[in-house]
């Protein structure tokens, strides 16, 4: 019935999704730049050949995360469906990606031991204006499908990391200055991340990492041992 009334829309072609009662349209799946392997053994991105262990990104800045799981190329495709998720309120595309990647990885996510999801936090002035987090609304969406798929209990968290500054583009600043500016952004709460070893950090988009970067580091200095990283998308690299 609430089909009837509102009619999901495909993440790719932004149609209804026919047949009724599913997340994508079953030929749309098709056009999506899935990431396949050979990937970075950091961050998941995919790489040229097998025998290059790291893309040049991870080499030039390691990364204190231990592995990023993505389940999409950030192409021209994914571009779009992001930006329709977050500036045309089209949450209903979370539920697609959270299912693929929770099928995809679900396993290396189990075996991962993670107590935790935690979305990447925008700040609440943001979130206000939009109505809602898309990185959380993903680990929700994650989180469900592994309950369902796997009778995998993976909470979100949302009290452990917040965000404090809005973070504006600074072209004058060097990159150092901008990853400062970035790591002043978010807050752990020491309290709420006592007890976690191993968590999952969630976020729609990985480009450089440094976001993860930041939040990682601080997820470490509050105490966690190991920081994953899940995100939707993940920008080619060589
Ligand atoms: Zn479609
Ligand atoms: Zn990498």
């Amino acid at each position: 019935m609430f089909d009837l009334l509102f009619p999901r829309r495909c993440p790719v072609c932004h149609g209804i999704v026919v047949p009724r009662g599913g997340l994508i349209c079953p030929g749309c799946i098709s056009k999506l730049s899935f990431v396949k392997s050979p990937t970075c053994k950091t961050c998941g991105k995919e790489v040229l050949h097998p025998r290059i262990e790291y893309c040049f990104d991870c080499t030039k800045r390691p990364k204190s995360f231990r592995f990023g799981l993505a389940l999409l190329n950030y192409d021209e495709r994914a571009r779009a469906s992001m930006a329709r998720i977050k500036y045309k309120n089209k949450r209903e595309y979370l539920d697609f990606y959270g299912r693929a990647l929770a099928l995809k990885y679900g396993e290396r996510l189990e075996r991962s031991g993670a107590q935790a999801l935690i979305p990447v936090p925008v700040h609440p002035s943001r979130r206000r204006a939009r109505g809602f987090n898309q990185a959380e609304e993903l680990a929700k969406a994650v989180s469900r499908s592994l309950k369902e798929e796997r009778g995998l209990e993976l909470p979100v968290r949302t009290d452990v990391l917040c965000r404090v500054k809005k973070t504006a583009p600074q072209k004058e600043l060097t990159a150092s200055e901008r990853f400062k500016n970035l790591i002043q952004a978010f807050e752990v709460s020491e309290e709420a991340a006592d007890g976690l070893t191993d968590v999952i950090l969630v976020d729609d988009i990985y480009t450089t990492g440094s976001t993860a970067e930041a939040c990682t580091r601080l997820l470490l200095k509050a105490g966690v041992k190991n920081v994953y990283v899940l995100t939707i998308c993940i920008g080619q690299g060589q």
